[in-house]
């Protein structure tokens, strides 16, 4: 993450989903569930707050709200989203999990 003025800029699929994860793990509620976020994480230093408007900002610049620029109300069924995002989502399912886990620090980074 980078800071953009006082609102913390997630631009990587994978660190948007360990924030989110960090963020649901950290909420008190019927979504403040711990199984994905079983430990500190390298989010854990972010106050929610800030967390969460972080991830609205990736969303809207993703492509994956209905709010984001990126939306066509002349295509209210179709967004396009970023080629990022596009290419994380054509990623196998442990590929997506070992990068999630690589940004929450759960996993080592790669040497390679
Ligand atoms: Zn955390």
């Amino acid at each position: 993450m980078t800071d953009r003025g006082r609102i913390p800029v997630i631009r990587d699929p994978a660190n948007a989903a360990a924030a989110a994860k960090c963020w649901l793990g950290r909420t008190k509620g019927p979504l403040g569930l711990g199984a994905f976020h079983p430990e500190e994480c390298d989010f854990c230093h972010e106050e929610p707050a800030i967390l969460i408007r972080a991830l609205h900002e990736f969303a809207d610049w993703s492509g994956l709200n209905w709010r984001s620029e990126r939306y066509d109300p002349a295509a209210p069924n179709w967004t396009q989203l970023r080629p990022e995002i596009a290419e994380f989502t054509r990623l196998p399912r442990e590929q997506q999990a070992k990068l999630v886990g690589q940004s929450q620090g759960y996993i080592p980074e790669d040497d390679d």
